[in-house]
């Protein structure tokens, strides 16, 4: 596939509709109950991360599929307008991976997600893309699609000198071969200590809190012990406390600014989105993620993912 100018950042990952209801009490099973208007919303942890970046400036493609209906154009028209090439988002014969969410009045989702045609995107949607792949500073995979092609991405990325960047949400055990390459490994605190072999019961819907099994978690510590296994690099995120970054140089904490928040979803791919866009532009780990934390401190103090993350000239001004 030709791939136009250069960019600063691929992002591998899902693009969903989010399929948001509200409704007074969730229903039994056999049971049905009246909800609110559906409100339709852009997401999914690739489409969230392209849109961070794009919004940021930077020069951004997404790699994924998307179903051949409404939602699936309703995502491509929400990715471009963010400033995301979509010519790397395949048109899957499956449908649109669509996230069904009822919240109720206490403010808690349940949510079914079917990820239709980001279970298609394959080694050979990658190596179709790969002269894209081979022209970005960095690549950007979380694990909404299958994993045996973010593995084959990150493989193909680190041959030709691109920076992987994984998210490791949700969790799923990697290659040690695939680990090595990571440079960052991104984890929240839930998703560190299940990689650890510390499960918790919460670990794909925790909520921001600073606490795993009770105990307040050592930043720091988790940072380590994970680099340990063998990636080049860490960030450990910490949602209200910020994050920490480990290198074979040392631990770094990130503050995250003091902000109050309203709606802290995605705040984990905005915190991705600007990491690549800053390590695409060269910056080191470290400065990188601290503007990182201020992308997504901006973005919990508004609603919803896509539309809370903010531009550049908002970030700096
Ligand atoms: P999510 O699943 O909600 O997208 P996550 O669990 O992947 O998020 P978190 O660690 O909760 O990731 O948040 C990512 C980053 O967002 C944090 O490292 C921090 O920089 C920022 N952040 C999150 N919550 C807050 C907050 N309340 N105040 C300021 N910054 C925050």
């Amino acid at each position: 596939m030709t791939t136009g100018s250069e960019l600063t950042v691929l992002v591998l990952g899902s693009a969903n509709a989010d399929l948001v209801v509200a409704v007074e009490r969730r229903p039994a099973g056999g049971e049905t109950v009246l909800g609110g208007d559906t409100v339709v919303m852009p997401g999914g942890k690739g489409a969230n991360t392209a849109v961070a970046a794009g919004k940021l400036g930077a020069r951004v493609a997404l790699l994924g599929a998307v179903g051949e209906d409404g939602y699936g154009s309703v995502l491509r028209t929400s990715l471009e307008s963010a400033g995301v090439r979509t010519d790397l988002l395949r048109t899957s014969a499956r449908p649109t991976g669509i996230a069904y969410i009822t919240v109720t009045p206490d403010g808690e989702n349940s949510i079914v997600v079917a990820p239709g045609a980001n279970s298609d995107v394959s080694p050979a949607d990658v190596d179709a893309s790969s002269a894209a792949l081979r022209s970005a500073a960095v690549l950007v995979c979380s694990l909404e699609t299958p994993l045996s092609t973010v593995e084959h991405a990150v493989a193909v990325a680190a041959r030709a000198g691109v920076r992987p960047l994984l998210n490791l949400s949700p969790v799923a055990q990697l290659s040690s071969e695939t680990l090595a390459q990571l440079d960052p490994l991104v984890v929240n605190e839930h998703e560190a200590a299940w990689l650890l072999g510390e499960p918790t019961a919460e670990v794909n819907g925790a909520e921001d809190g600073a606490e795993v099994d009770g105990a307040e978690v050592d930043g720091a510590d988790l940072a380590r012990r994970l680099l340990a296994l063998g990636p080049r690099s860490v960030v450990v995120t910490l949602g209200a406390r910020g994050a920490v970054v480990a290198t074979p140089q040392g631990v770094h904490q990130i503050a995250a600014p003091t902000v109050h928040a309203v709606d802290t979803t995605g705040a984990g791919d905005a915190f991705a989105g600007a990491l690549a866009t800053r390590l695409g532009e060269g910056d080191d780990l470290v400065p990188a993620a601290e503007y990182a934390a201020r992308v997504a401190a901006i973005s919990v103090t508004r609603s919803g993912a896509q539309p809370s993350y903010p531009t550049a000239e908002e970030v700096d001004g």
